[in-house]
């Protein structure tokens, strides 16, 4: 089974090993870079987005090397997934935990001494363990793969003490190479992972946080529980998450879509273990359709198919955005990601962040804050500003798959009235809140107005035809584009920036974003393929998708694995595309190799012949 090991494997021997392993034609970038790397016994340190495909990078070699692989991955809860989907491709892949009892122990350790395990997942609190290392001393290792290696660093966002103790690999196996993955670590992180873990000159890969086939849209929050509802409709079936931010609304959002007959659990913190873990089971083998969570959930969650995400409150920072959306369209399949946008959450969350004890720590948190709330109201493409974020500069004009790409919303002009609100601000000393201003602008007629004798300055009741509301979003736009800015030391006070001072002169313009209609750019069926990064391109049969998606069900359930772990969307539509009659033709189809040829391949193609079958719905 073996190839010729080391750097010099040719091309077309790892291309044909891809496939017949994974049923995959080509690499997707980087991964044959890496694989390469470990094949050539040198250590790896790569960062690349979820859904970049960074298991197979420790599952290949593993399956064409010697001796076995242990994975350290974080999670014990979703250990068994990743190992029922390597094992449904015929790697040897095994758990070591505390949830084997001890005559499962002592069986896989005697499969791991007598060499019949290519991969190995293990926590990293197993490494802690002296009697650990040293049963492996008399094992045949091939690699150790760190998922998730940001953990080790407590620059990181996620720092778990237990990863610490993986600094000891390489001083106890100095001869096995070390691979560490890790879907986000800024060059800082990356330099602590490597220290921490002591590779050896790894050979490094930062990839593009680029997420082609996600599709980006903000629009106006006003009724979030209808809203979804709206969004939900166009989806039946579909995976998705909707975020909160509270337990209570988590609740009250999960009962309303329940009680209007979508699938949908609730997922927070304070629901209880069994019941968190019951929800995500449930979710993972798609009996339920949509998990309504506070951001507790998500976290290592391998499920390919979640085809959206929605925010129904504005996330704390974009860190925060890039990663909850980034749980959606892990096959490469499009996916919808939805931030309903209201202006109040914004205030909702600085009253959070003012009480943060550390004044540091509160400035950091505000100004993320900021970003976040720019990103919900700039007028530029939103993978360009999402990119730039974390440094990346996004060269195309049009990314294709955002609402402002899009054409669904439009800019409109507004310079007139954010003269008016800035002038009420200059006019008033800049000395007071947001609430006083819109008094001033609408000439209202208040004790404050009276004390201050606001009513004799020019721009009093200058914007009485449009009501507050209208007043508030100027403001708020205004802010998130830095022409007003508020103190933030003792009570929330109005100032006009620099460049404020600009578009009150009248040197610059000023707009807002006006949403045309909402475009459900990624839902299932022929529209999706209009989606950018999503090849191949062409239509397939919806009717004939959902029969094969209700095959994959049923023997998911019988296999006890999550469905997706069976064949991914990806691989269903191709087939409903592609209709395959023989078995060269269905081993043809991407995600399908040779063991899962051999396990389920007869099982699609009647259902494929049955649906396409003369009087059947199909024909
Ligand atoms: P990550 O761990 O980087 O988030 P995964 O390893 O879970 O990503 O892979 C994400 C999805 O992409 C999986 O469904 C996997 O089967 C698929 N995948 C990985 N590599 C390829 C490839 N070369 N061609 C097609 N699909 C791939
Ligand atoms: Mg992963």
């Amino acid at each position: 089974m073996n190839v010729s090991q080391g750097k010099d494997t040719p091309s077309d021997e790892l291309v044909e090993a891809l496939d017949r392993v994974f049923g995959f034609r080509s690499f997707r970038p980087n991964q044959e870079a890496l694989v390469r790397a470990v094949l050539a016994g040198r250590d790896v340190f790569a960062v690349m987005p979820t859904g970049g495909g960074k298991s197979l990078c420790y599952q290949l070699p593993a399956h064409l090397l010697d001796g076995t692989c242990v994975v350290v991955s974080p999670l014990i809860s979703l250990m068994k997934d990743q190992v029922d989907a390597a094992a449904d491709n015929g790697l040897r892949a095994e758990v070591y935990n505390s949830t084997l009892d001890g005559r499962q122990r002592a069986e896989v350790m005697r499969r791991l001494v007598a060499g019949a395990i290519d991969l190995l997942y293990v926590a990293p609190e197993r490494l802690a363990m002296d009697g650990f290392l040293s049963t492996l001393e008399s094992v045949k290792l091939c690699l150790f793969a760190i998922d998730e290696a940001h953990c080790i660093s407590e620059w990181g966002h996620d720092f778990r003490p237990d990863y610490l103790a993986l600094s000891r690999i390489v001083e106890h196996f100095p001869g096995v190479p070390v691979a560490a993955f890790t879907a986000t670590a800024t060059h800082r992180v990356q330099q602590d992972i490597i220290e921490r873990l002591a590779l050896r000159d790894p050979h490094t890969v930062r990839a593009s946080f680029d997420r082609a086939n996600l599709f980006y849209q903000v629009t106006p929050k006003d009724n979030v529980n209808g809203q979804l509802l709206e969004f939900l409709t166009h989806r039946p079936g579909e995976s998705g998450i909707g975020y909160r931010t509270t337990r209570a609304n988590v609740d009250s959002t999960a009962a309303f879509l329940s009680q209007h007959g979508v699938s949908a659990a609730p997922y927070h913190a304070g629901l209880g273990p069994e019941v968190r873990q019951a929800n995500q089971e449930a979710f993972n083998r798609d009996e339920v359709h949509v998990v309504v969570a506070t951001i507790a959930f998500g976290m290592g969650i391998d499920k390919s198919n979640v085809r959206f995400v929605v925010h129904a409150d504005l996330p704390k920072n974009m860190e925060g955005y890039y990663q909850e959306t980034g749980r959606s369209g892990r096959d490469g399949e499009p996916a919808h990601c939805l931030l309903l946008f209201g202006r109040g959450d914004i205030s909702k969350q600085r009253y959070f962040i003012d009480r943060m004890e550390s004044e540091s720590e509160r400035e950091v948190a505000s100004g993320k804050l900021n970003e976040m709330a720019r990103f919900a109201s700039t007028n530029a493409c939103r993978r360009r500003a999402l990119l730039g974020y974390f440094g990346e500069r996004y060269e195309p004009e049009n990314c294709g798959a955002c609402d402002i790409c899009r054409g669904s919303v439009e800019q409109v002009d507004a310079t007139v009235d954010a003269q008016i609100v800035m002038s009420a601000v200059v006019r008033t000393g800049q000395r007071f809140g947001a609430a006083h201003v819109v008094d001033v602008v609408c000439g209202a007629d208040t004790q404050k107005i009276r004390d201050f004798r606001h009513d004799q300055v020019k721009t009093y009741g200058a914007g009485k035809g449009r009501p507050k509301r209208h007043w508030r979003s100027i403001i708020d736009d205004l802010i998130a584009q830095e022409f007003l800015e508020v103190s933030r030391d003792g009570l929330p006070i109005l100032r006009v920036t620099p460049t404020g001072g600009e578009v009150l002169f009248g040197r610059r313009t000023f707009s807002v974003l006006k949403q045309r209609k909402v475009e459900p750019a990624a839902k299932a069926g022929p529209a999706a393929r209009r989606g950018k990064g999503a090849e191949p391109a062409g239509e397939y049969d919806v009717g004939l998708f959902e029969h094969l998606r209700s095959l994959r069900t049923k023997l998911a359930r019988e296999k006890n694995v999550p469905p997706y772990v069976v064949f991914s969307d990806r691989t269903l539509r191709e087939m409903s595309q592609l209709a395959p009659a023989s078995e060269a033709q269905m081993r043809a189809v991407t995600g399908v190799g040779e063991k899962k040829l051999a396990q389920y391949g007869q099982a699609f193609l009647d259902a494929i012949a049955d649906y396409r079958r003369p009087g059947s719905q199909g024909s």
